[in-house]
């Protein structure tokens, strides 16, 4: 039986690249060696399914292989005398040079794989540093959201190598310890094999080429000091020591690496109106005698300005108005907390002789509050009082 690197894959005749490359990846992470324990037959396997991808993965292979089958690849059947074929034409340092290649940065292989292969990152650039910076809020920014404009003091890209690091009409060359590759790599032996180490290479710190004349501006190193303005959108509903990621906003690399990110950490200034519970909030009410007792229309402050509430006759110290979707905005749900409105009744202090009088006629009239074990009215109050 002869072995059709197309089966060998799973994957149909006229499968395209992305499904190649995910077939071998699958076939790839079940047979690999490290996971193996050095299991022969899946060591078989994880070579085949290597060339059967590096052959397939290529155009020009796979255009050969269709025409004429394995001799289209060079791989002939070896004096054809009918016997499987197998993967005897590629080893396993290849087999797993091929995973590395495709697979070992962002693969996500896992912890086994990092181990075996040293995880070093391959003509990695490298990575600029994160920025972070404070974000001051007040409230009513948090209730609609806003935008935010910062000064940030860092390391710009250089404008006159445009962050290459080599003086203007000079190239970066190839660096020589690597030739190029941006990484070194060394033969080891273990239980089941030959394997190889990759690290980067300590010549260009991985990224293949070194500057031979460096750019008169920043010495070679791509960046300068620099200041720039960066807007920052903060949705609404955020809290207290939430912190934003602008991705790609930090500080460049050396040498036109990849950007770090901005980090902005907010810091919600205290409002004295309210008191926060998540998306509710409480806003403590004092009000007249007269209003408890006949009943009033006062205005309450919410993080959107003032609105109107209507306050009951026979309204007591420690009840609480609920308003429905006055509070902050739910982030990223949708909807608003609500704002309670906790009352207290005010006893004046300073009387004038007209509203002792008035008082004084008022007291010869009025009722006594109600015993304490006439038990419902003093638990609605005491149910109030509890809830917030
Ligand atoms: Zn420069
Ligand atoms: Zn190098």
């Amino acid at each position: 039986m002869k072995q059709d690197f197309y089966v060998v894959l799973g994957v149909q005749r006229d499968a395209n690249e992305t499904d190649i490359k995910k077939a071998y990846r699958k076939l790839a992470m079940e047979c690999h060696p490290d996971r193996n324990n050095g299991d022969k037959s899946a060591e078989e396997k994880f070579k085949l399914v290597s060339e059967a991808y590096e052959v397939l993965r290529d155009p020009e292979k796979r255009a050969a292989y269709d025409r004429y089958g394995m001799a289209g690849v060079g791989r002939g059947q070896g004096g054809g005398g009918g016997g499987g074929f197998s993967s005897m034409h590629i080893d396993l340092s290849e087999a797993l040079m091929v995973f590395m290649r495709d697979f070992g940065i962002a693969g996500g292989a896992g912890g086994g794989f990092e181990s075996l292969f040293g995880g070093g990152p391959r003509r990695d650039r490298r990575r600029g540093h994160d920025i972070k910076v404070g974000l001051k809020l007040t409230l009513a920014e948090v209730a609609t959201g806003t935008t935010k404009t910062v000064r940030i003091k860092s390391l710009e890209s250089c404008p006159e190598c445009a962050g290459t690091g080599a003086e203007p009409g000079t190239q970066p060359v190839q660096c020589g310890t690597c030739g190029g590759s941006g990484e070194v790599r060394r033969q080891a032996q273990s239980l089941f094999g030959q394997f190889l180490t990759i690290s980067p290479c300590p010549t260009c710190a991985g990224e293949g080429t070194v500057v031979s004349s460096p750019c008169h501006r920043c010495g070679g190193e791509g960046r300068v000091k620099g200041e720039k303005t960066i807007q920052i959108d903060v949705p609404a509903g955020v809290a207290d020591h939430h912190y934003l990621t602008l991705r790609g906003q930090g500080v460049p690399g050396p040498r036109n690496g990849p950007r770090g990110d901005l980090i902005a950490v907010l810091d919600i200034k205290e409002d004295p109106r309210f008191e926060r519970h998540g998306d509710d909030l409480v806003h403590d009410l004092g009000i007249t005698f007269t209003q408890a007792a006949l009943g009033a229309e006062v205005q309450v402050p919410t993080p959107f300005g003032q609105t109107t509430l209507r306050v009951e006759a026979g309204t007591q110290t420690g009840m609480a108005y609920r308003l429905r979707s006055k509070g902050l905005p739910r982030l990223g749900e949708g909807g608003h907390g609500d704002l309670h409105v906790r009352i207290h009744v005010w006893t004046p202090t300073k009387l004038t002789a007209e509203q002792r009088k008035l008082l004084e006629q008022l007291s010869e009239v009025e009722d006594a509050p109600p015993e304490k074990e006439s038990g419902k009215f003093w638990d609605t109050i005491r149910r109030a009082l509890g809830h917030l």
